[in-house]
């Protein structure tokens, strides 16, 4: 095959980029961007009222989001409108096309004569039967008419990429409008006349189109021209299997980033909603999905959208990451928070980065490493109830603790040499009779708040000797305090 391919992602721009969409887009990308072809992008605003410029800036920042970059457009196919008109045109010309004159109040009695008799509702064709040239008059003559396409007898088909042989009868179709009495062109026919006209040798896109695709197999076999192969690919499903809807979180992508998704990551998600690469990989960069992608590999079957499968990519991509990298993406992050500034960042770059590699491993999403992080800045720090549940339940025994934690505190010289310390730690704690293990789970709690930390030693090494004094200490004072008060009370 020597033809290039030319693919194009033709969102309508009635809502957000939803998962469905983005999908749809990265799909029709990677196959370009895999074959060295084009992706076009096209706007399909035809419908006025719904489509608006807010909406076709938020696809935009979630096609911007995602890295998903288009070489042609984007073009909008409300202003395409004359090259609509033209075809349909050409189409009654040739006779594949008719004006049709039957009123609303015509074709709904058709309807429901057919409800009556059990029967899916297709036109009866009535206006097919008329002369031409009387036809032709009366449209001259201001008569309200729209156009519909004479779907021929027989039967339409296509070898789907996807899902292989796919075949319509012709009479269940039934002669669709091209052309609305105020001339608008209808959808099949704007999508048939764009993809011919940008020379779209692949339409990828959902199975909720596949019930048009004969349609546009009809207008392309009018208008002279061979159809573009298809490939439909199979819907994304929620968790109880049910359409995706917003319930599932079927959102703006852009919330993704908002809840602390990489784009590498949501892109990889994304990737494997209905594709795989055929082995076991999962984990898998921009660059390796391009390499691996082919429209062959999409699976037939629907894909269900798992968010703890996206959390453990997130996982996986923040892993890979080094710390210099995370803390760039982080930084923002922190400011936001108010955990740090700007400008202490800048001071404390390099022990900000190494903070990063040190939290990234236990962190899914970036919001988990400003929680993970936040206890390593100077200031107190909140004691979450499940740790202080587990850990300090005994009050006498976590502050005897981490009375012994303090003496060690004192005395230890070896600060960042992390076996020196645990040595110490563990000497001290069996002089004292207290059990190591405690002074390190009370200590956890008391340097972060939290049941699970990175290793204490690294933890107090990046803390520092001051911060890990003041922390102790006031772990010991709350401790006492509450104390105080279940006496009292
Ligand atoms: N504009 C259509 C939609 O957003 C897609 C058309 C197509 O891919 O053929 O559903």
């Amino acid at each position: 095959m020597s033809t290039p391919v030319r693919v194009r992602f033709a969102p309508s721009p009635t809502g957000f980029l939803h998962v469905g969409g983005a999908r749809t887009a990265l799909f029709n990308w990677l196959w370009a961007r895999h074959t060295g072809g084009t992706l076009v992008l096209r706007i399909e605003d035809t419908d006025a009222q719904r489509s608006t410029d807010e909406m076709i800036q938020g696809i935009l920042d979630g096609l911007e989001w995602l890295g998903i970059d288009w070489d042609e457009g984007p073009f909008h196919q409300s202003q395409r409108g004359a090259r609509h008109r033209e075809a349909a045109d050409r189409l009654v010309e040739s006779g594949s096309a008719y004006p049709c004159f039957c009123s609303v109040e015509m074709l709904a009695a058709e309807r429901e004569a057919a409800i009556a008799r059990k029967e899916s509702y297709v036109y009866s064709g009535r206006c097919r039967g008329l002369d031409p040239a009387e036809a032709a008059r009366r449209r001259e003559g201001g008569e309200p008419s729209t156009v519909r396409f004479a779907v021929p007898a027989g039967e339409t088909s296509w070898e789907d990429v996807v899902h292989g042989h796919t075949a319509f009868e012709n009479r269940t179709i039934g002669d669709f409008i091209i052309l609305r009495s105020d001339g608008a062109p209808i959808y099949n026919l704007a999508v048939t006349v764009d993809d011919l006209d940008m020379r779209i040798t692949h339409v990828v896109r959902g199975d909720d189109h596949i019930s048009n695709t004969p349609k546009q197999i009809l207008l392309y076999g009018a208008l002279g021209v061979e159809p573009p192969v298809f490939a439909h690919v199979p819907l994304i499903l929620g968790p109880d299997k049910s359409k995706l809807s917003k319930r599932h979180g079927a959102v703006a992508v852009t919330a993704y980033r908002e809840q602390g998704f990489l784009s590498a990551a949501f892109v990889n998600f994304l990737a494997l909603l209905g594709w795989s690469p055929g082995d076991d990989r999962e984990v898998m960069t921009r660059a390796e999905l391009i390499e691996a992608f082919t429209l062959e590999r999409i699976t037939g079957k629907s894909a269900v959208f798992d968010v703890e499968k996206l959390e453990w990519l997130n996982g996986q991509h923040l892993s890979r990451l080094s710390g210099a990298e995370v803390a760039a993406i982080a930084k923002p992050l922190f400011v936001h928070a108010r955990i740090a500034d700007e400008a202490e960042l800048a001071r404390r770059a390099a022990w900000f980065e190494d903070l990063m590699a040190l939290v990234k491993t236990r962190s899914r999403t970036l919001h988990d490493l400003v929680e993970q992080g936040r206890p390593f800045f100077p200031g107190p720090v909140e004691y979450q109830p499940d740790a202080v549940e587990k850990f300090w339940k005994d009050a006498a025994l976590a502050d005897s603790a981490l009375a012994v934690a303090e003496a060690y505190v004192a005395g230890e010289e070896q600060w960042g040499d992390l076996e020196a310390m645990e040595a110490g730690l563990r000497a001290l704690a069996e002089e004292s009779g207290v059990p190591a293990g405690k002074v390190m789970q009370a200590m956890r709690v008391a340097l972060t708040g939290q049941r699970v930390s990175p290793g204490i030693f690294e933890t107090m090494t990046a803390m520092g000797p001051d911060v890990v004094r003041d922390r102790l200490a006031a772990a010991r004072a709350w401790l006492a305090g509450r104390a105080a008060s279940q006496a009292g009370a």
